[in-house]
């Protein structure tokens, strides 16, 4: 088989892999990207995203495509509530359209990011098994399909379990203590318009005994649902997901006392699916290695109980195309100044994610969120 050679080679069409790519296609430089999905089709990406200000939204700037980002909010999605385990509400606010946090379906904005490229800019159905140095400074990445291409500058954006990572380091990602179960309540305004009422049309948390239920309207009315607790790694793994409903009565059986609209959120789902929450430790870096670096999640999952981790690895890509297309001729400069700040910036949204996971699931949790949301937006 031909080794195909690619000047700059993105592994991972993320949010963080697409978004490097288009900023990159801004500033004329062409790029490709390996996906192992088999089509941009291949896997629905359900879930609402919210976009901060100060860095998802800043890369849909650089991207030239904040305009049509605008169009793809879902009006009414800032809204929060905010219960204890018995029901009681204890924060709800509404979305008057001025919060600096539009939310927006992760598949539109993924779509949107497609979409922006030229044809052909991404090769579907190719999995990275490894990488390795050339002598001549340029990378060998070979993939399950017994391909090899090699690349000058070679970007891990491959998510969590990154197979380019191992170049610059050892870490990997560890369990943080929380297990997710994830379910779906479909056309919740007419087949559980309860449970709707309940969620309201944003984001919504309940909490109590270091666990809680997270959800999200979503723009096609549904409701996604995280069920989260403290659990050992395995826990997961003791519950057959292929039957729904011992599944669920498995998960309930750690809200007793709960609700009973809360229990519903799982009770009367039309789908269940297991998580784990991983992070690589925070203040996760490397030493500079030629020709290769990371983005996203590939240089530092966290756990998303900031809200932070599609932000950050939008703006890593974006970041880091606009730091190639400033040094032109010199991809060691530019991938000095991009890490120069990605470690700072990420070492404080990790340390963030882990405190906010902390809080969240201490013993006083929903006190200090009641508190959190009660100081205002700047909180956030
Ligand atoms: C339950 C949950 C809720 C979350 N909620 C939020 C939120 O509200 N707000 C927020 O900002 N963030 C949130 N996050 C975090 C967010 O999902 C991630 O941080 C974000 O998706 C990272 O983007 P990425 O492009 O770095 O990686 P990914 O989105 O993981 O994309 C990686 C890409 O690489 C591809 N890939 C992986 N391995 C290979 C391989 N070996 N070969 C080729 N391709 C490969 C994958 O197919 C994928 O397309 C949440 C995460 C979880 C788990």
């Amino acid at each position: 088989m031909s080794t195909d050679h690619f000047p700059l080679a993105i592994i991972g069409a993320g949010l963080g892999g697409l978004t490097a790519a288009r900023v990159l296609h801004v500033h004329g430089i062409e790029s490709a990207i390996f996906d192992l999905e088999a089509s941009a089709a291949a896997r629905t990406q359900g879930g609402m995203l919210d976009i901060h200000e100060e860095n998802g939204q800043k890369s849909l700037h650089a991207a030239g495509l904040h305009d049509d980002f605008l169009k793809l909010v879902h009006e009414g999605g800032q809204a929060m509530r905010l219960l204890s385990p018995d029901g009681t509400v204890h924060v709800s606010e509404e979305d008057d359209g001025t919060g600096g946090r539009p939310e927006v379906d992760r598949g539109d904005l993924r779509d949107l990011l497609l979409n922006s490229l030229p044809a052909g800019t991404i090769h579907w159905g190719r999995k990275v098994i490894g990488a390795r140095p050339l002598a001549d400074g340029r990378h060998e990445v070979t993939f399950t399909d017994g391909s090899v291409i090699t690349t000058d500058l070679l970007i891990g954006a491959d998510g969590a379990w990154s197979r380019v990572r191992p170049l610059v380091s050892d870490a990997k990602p560890v369990y943080t203590g929380i297990s997710l179960v994830e379910t779906d309540l479909f056309e919740a305004a007419t087949r559980h318009p309860h449970s709707a009422a309940l969620v309201g049309g944003g984001f919504f948390i309940a909490l109590g005994h270091e666990r809680g239920f997270l959800a999200h309207r979503e723009t096609d009315s549904s409701l996604h649902v995280y069920t989260a607790l403290k659990a050992d790694e395995d826990w997961l793994d003791t519950i057959d997901f292929t039957h729904h409903a011992a599944a669920k009565a498995a998960v309930l059986a750690h809200f007793e006392g709960w609700d009973e609209g809360l229990r519903d959120l799982v009770a009367d789902a039309e789908t269940i699916s297991p998580r784990r929450i991983h992070a690589l430790p925070v203040g996760h870096r490397w030493d500079r290695v030629p020709g290769v670096t990371l983005l996203g999640d590939a240089a530092h999952v966290m756990s998303p109980f900031a809200g932070e981790g599609a932000n950050l690895a939008m703006f890593d890509g974006a970041e880091l195309a606009l730091a190639i297309a400033a040094h032109p001729g010199d991809t060691e400069a530019a991938l000095s100044a991009y890490e120069a700040v990605l470690f700072p910036r990420s070492e404080a949204s990790a340390a963030e994610s882990a405190a906010s996971l902390d809080t969240m699931f201490g013993k006083r949790g929903l006190e200090q969120m009641v508190e959190f949301f009660s100081t205002g937006p700047a909180a956030q």
